[in-house]
């Protein structure tokens, strides 16, 4: 199976390379600022042509938007803008404008309705404190060195790894692997290179392909499996916030920029700034492995997972959740199983939102009307059931799969990535497999439940 994948390691730069890297990065702004104010400038003078009654064929032309009309304008300016261009691969000029051609596709299609999502934004300038430098490189030298913590890049030229790059070289080395774009920028303070890597990937099965798994992600518990298993929640985010706590208050402490004022930051405040940012990489790089970990764990051993299609976007808005989901990453959960299933030969069931696992009793398939959050035991008054909440929500969850399973019997193959999920609708007799993009109401006419969707996400939201 062909699959794109990343490969991604720390780089230990000289201070030159970090120079030439940053300088690059420049070359990226530059070109991207550039061919933004050229936009813009078509832009506004059409505009203002148009007011004054010029005819549509007579308007300054319109400037092309696409990739190859962008680089082309660019090529035939660079000699007067940028006289200097000669220093820097032509790689970074192409990073820019590649950036801004699809900003500008992003911001057309949102509104033409081509995209679905939250509004996009007219395209900004690149500031140099602001954006994150990178710089990306597709053609050329690219290439992992045989001693394996080397890679050499266009222009950059050598550069020392921070860890092994065996994983990635022994891909290369058998053609399992072909190198398709190196991108190499600064996080946090540290430089990485992100290989962009086409894999011909090994087809896999799950070690047991017919179990069945309901996961249900809720905030005590990173996760609970029908199987009664607890993964408990890494909480890395609790156990540094003293430690940001900290640095946050030193940052407020020494004099930080103010523009009305024009006050400049201090040295010392950069410092603090430095050290707040490398606390919070720290906790995104601890949540990313304890998330890797469990979801390969997962799509290794169970043939079909089920989760619940939550509303991560709406629990964000709800401050006082906010902030345990986003250290427990809801979203990049389900993303993790989606691909990770489909590479090793299982399939992600994902139920519709509005499906009342919580509420359904396990063993009856009674519905409750209500269950506050706070109750953490699930009793059922038809037969009995005691059951941990989250339990009970993740066996519905697994029962969901045999449903599914009924209805379309030949539909076990691997499940694509986003949007391609097999969606289950609502509690009924029968399971119907939505289209992405239909209305939440489904076939069996049942009507989702009224009241404000962050309301009834907050149901679930437990
Ligand atoms: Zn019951």
């Amino acid at each position: 199976m062909k699959a794109v994948q990343a490969y991604r390691f720390a780089l230990d730069l000289t201070p030159g390379q970090e120079r030439t890297a940053s300088a690059h990065a420049g070359a990226v702004r530059v070109a991207h600022n550039w061919a933004l104010a050229r936009v813009k400038a078509v832009m506004d003078q059409r505009a203002a042509e148009r007011t004054y009654g010029i005819a549509d064929a007579d308007l300054t032309p319109a400037i092309g938007w696409s990739l190859p009309s962008l680089r082309k304008a660019w090529n035939a300016a660079k000699g007067e803008v940028a006289p200097w261009w000669r220093e820097y691969s032509k790689e970074a000029f192409n990073t820019g404008l590649d950036a801004l051609a699809r900003a500008l596709r992003n911001w057309s299609d949102s509104r033409t309705g081509r995209r679905a999502g939250r509004p996009v934004g007219f395209p900004r300038f690149k500031s140099r404190r602001r954006s994150t430098p990178s710089v990306r490189f597709t053609t050329g030298a690219i290439r992992v060195e045989v001693d394996r913590k080397h890679v050499v890049l266009p222009r950059l030229g050598r550069l020392k790894l921070h860890e092994s790059a065996r994983k990635l070289a022994r891909r290369l080395d058998n053609g399992t692997g072909r190198i398709m774009s190196a991108t190499v920028r600064r996080d946090a303070g540290r430089w990485h290179v992100a290989f962009c890597v086409e894999v011909d990937r090994a087809d896999r099965r799950p070690a047991r392909p017919a179990s069945v798994v309901g996961v249900d992600v809720g905030v005590r518990h990173l996760a609970v499996l029908s199987t009664g298993e607890l993964v408990p929640n890494p909480r890395h985010l609790d156990a540094a916030q003293r430690r940001l706590r900290t640095l946050a208050r030193r940052m407020s402490r020494r004099q930080g920029p103010d523009r009305r004022t024009g006050q400049r930051p201090s040295n010392r405040w950069r410092v603090a700034q430095t050290q707040l940012g490398r606390a919070h990489a720290r906790v995104a790089h601890l949540r990313r492995d304890g998330l890797h970990k469990l979801t390969t764990r997962l799509a290794r051993e169970h043939g079909t997972l089920v989760v619940e299609d939550l509303n991560v976007a709406g629990m964000l808005r709800n401050r006082r959740l906010a902030r345990h989901i986003a250290d427990a990453g809801f979203g990049e959960l389900r993303r993790q199983l989606a691909y990770k299933t489909e590479w090793n030969g299982g399939q992600l069931i994902v139920a519709d939102r509005w499906y009342p696992s919580s509420k359904t009793c396990s063993a009856c398939g009674a519905v409750k009307t209500k269950l506050a959050l706070t109750e953490r035991t699930f009793t059922c008054t038809i037969c009995g059931l005691i059951l941990d909440r989250d339990l009970n929500a993740a066996r519905n969850l697994a029962a969901l799969a045999a449903l599914a399973a009924e209805v379309d019997p030949a539909g076990s193959g691997p499940v694509a990535g986003r949007g391609a999920d097999r969606k289950t609708p609502l509690a009924g007799p029968v399971a119907v497999k939505r289209q992405p993009g239909t209305a939440t109401t489904d076939q069996t006419g049942t009507v989702p439940p009224q009241g404000g969707t962050t309301n009834h996400v907050l149901t679930k939201a437990h």
